[in-house]
């Protein structure tokens, strides 16, 4: 119990915006506030590795995966790397994307476009080395510790001796801490802290690390190119300046290491199939006007209410509960006349036929969506439970086609209400979905149930 307290007064204090510092070359580095234990970042990253396999291409080329694991080996036989105890391992994804991330307790993902964007071995440990040092200082699970705070502590309490996923624990308590969270929209602090240990790796590695500044200032120089990258990872100030004064205070090495197969990555990257359109190694920015702005508005339908971004619109009957809210663009119509929603949200309650539990009118719901759209089906059996409002509800992946053929997300979410079962089904394009999906979950937030 006490020891409960005293973890719910360092959260409490580390709310974000209440310590700005910055941080001087040769400072300490080390992990910050965090209720995740080593052991839960390695779970926790773990599980979100799977996921990002399935979102994403892996390479099919033994020498690709090799040679990325050599680079990365070297990193993580060095000593600040060793001593975390985390255990690293590299993967290149067949992405255009000029970027890598690594997940909490050591997976880390590279992907071809980041490849073929630097110049030299040196450039690429700099950028893996970067993300191995999120990982060593626990970036990952301290943003989420900063962001969730105390209600953190449930569910990794009933992770430790529960046999459910932890990921999915974690989202039933509303928490949403899918891989993305993970991964994006590191802190300035956390984005030099990673900088500076980085450079620290890549000298130990033999690597110089000058090459790091290097493809930062590169890559900024490229405009578009970096612009994932840099939201990911936000330049700190003075990155370049910053990791100089760092490298400064490291004692004199010798540089110059490489493995040789840089040139012969290069080639075989580029002669690997671009991600087809649609493909899942292909995640695309969703378009202008289907990215949330404007303050949020408020609907009401009888029985339930809803938040949704100021730039969208709602569609139905102010009498009905059913409705639709899309983006402009977000709906076209279809060649038989009707309208084909490709990016939105619907809402409303489904009469099951003779069902007894949320799980089996869920599967009705899904049939009689069938019926209307025969290209849907369930994507996968990985249904799960959450709540919305207080109320026990089933979330679900559907596959489906835009008329061009293009394969279309569903993410399904039921609630059993007396009404009759709740459903709301967020839509997009794949490739784009991950993007989406945050507006989705804000929307879902936002539900309240009246009488
Ligand atoms: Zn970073």
């Amino acid at each position: 119990m006490r020891r409960k307290l005293a973890i719910l007064i360092l959260a409490a204090s580390a709310i974000p915006g209440t310590m700005v510092w910055a941080r001087r070359a040769g400072e300490p580095l080390k992990p910050g506030v965090n209720l995740f234990s080593k052991q839960q970042d390695m779970q926790l990253g773990q599980e979100a590795a799977q996921e990002v396999r399935q979102k994403y291409q892996v390479v099919q080329s033994q020498f690709l995966q090799d040679y990325i694991r050599r680079v990365g080996d070297r990193l993580a036989a060095t000593p600040e790397a060793r001593q975390s105890g985390f255990p690293f391992t590299f993967t290149m994804l067949n992405v255009a994307q000029v970027n890598a991330f690594a997940l909490p307790g050591g997976p880390m993902f590279i992907f071809t476009g980041l490849i073929k964007s630097t110049d030299n071995e040196a450039q690429l440990a700099g950028v893996m080395a970067h993300e191995m040092s999120h990982v060593i200082l626990r970036h990952g699970t301290h943003e989420a510790t900063k962001a969730q705070g105390v209600q953190l502590l449930a569910g990794l309490a009933g992770a430790v001796a529960g046999n459910e996923s932890m990921m999915g624990r974690l989202a039933n308590l509303g928490l949403g801490l899918g891989a993305n969270s993970f991964i994006l929209h590191f802190s300035r602090q956390a984005e030099s802290e990673a900088d500076a240990l980085g450079s620290h790796l890549m000298s130990e590695a033999g690597y110089n690390p000058i090459e790091m500044a290097h493809f930062f200032e590169k890559l900024a120089g490229t405009g578009s190119q970096g612009i994932q990258f840099f939201s990911d990872h936000p330049n700190p100030g003075n990155r370049e300046r910053a990791i100089e004064d760092e490298i400064r205070g490291l004692p004199r090495r010798e540089y110059g290491y490489e493995t040789h197969d840089f040139a012969r990555a290069k080639s075989e990257v580029a002669a690997l199939p671009a991600p087809a359109a649609g493909d899942r190694g292909a995640i695309s920015p969703v378009p202008g006007g289907v990215a949330p702005a404007g303050n949020w508005q408020q609907l009401d339908r009888p029985t339930y209410r809803v938040a949704y971004p100021g730039n969208w619109k709602a569609y139905g009957d102010s009498a009905s509960p059913n409705l639709t809210i899309a983006p402009a663009g977000g709906l076209v119509s279809a060649s038989n006349g009707t309208a084909q929603m490709v990016y939105g949200m619907m809402l409303g309650y489904y009469r099951p036929r003779g069902a007894t539990n949320l799980g089996t009118a869920t599967l009705d719901l899904v049939a009689h969506l069938h019926e209307q759209d025969a290209t849907l089906q369930l994507a996968s059996a990985d249904q799960r439970d959450i709540r919305i409002d207080g109320s026990n509800g089933l979330i679900q992946t559907l596959q489906s086609r835009l008329p061009s053929g293009e394969p279309q997300t569903n993410a399904l979410v039921t609630v059993d209400r007396p009404q009759g079962l709740f459903y709301a089904v967020c839509v997009a394009p794949q490739r784009t979905f991950q993007q989406f999906a945050n507006t989705c979950q804000q929307m879902l937030n936002s539900v309240r149930f009246g009488q």
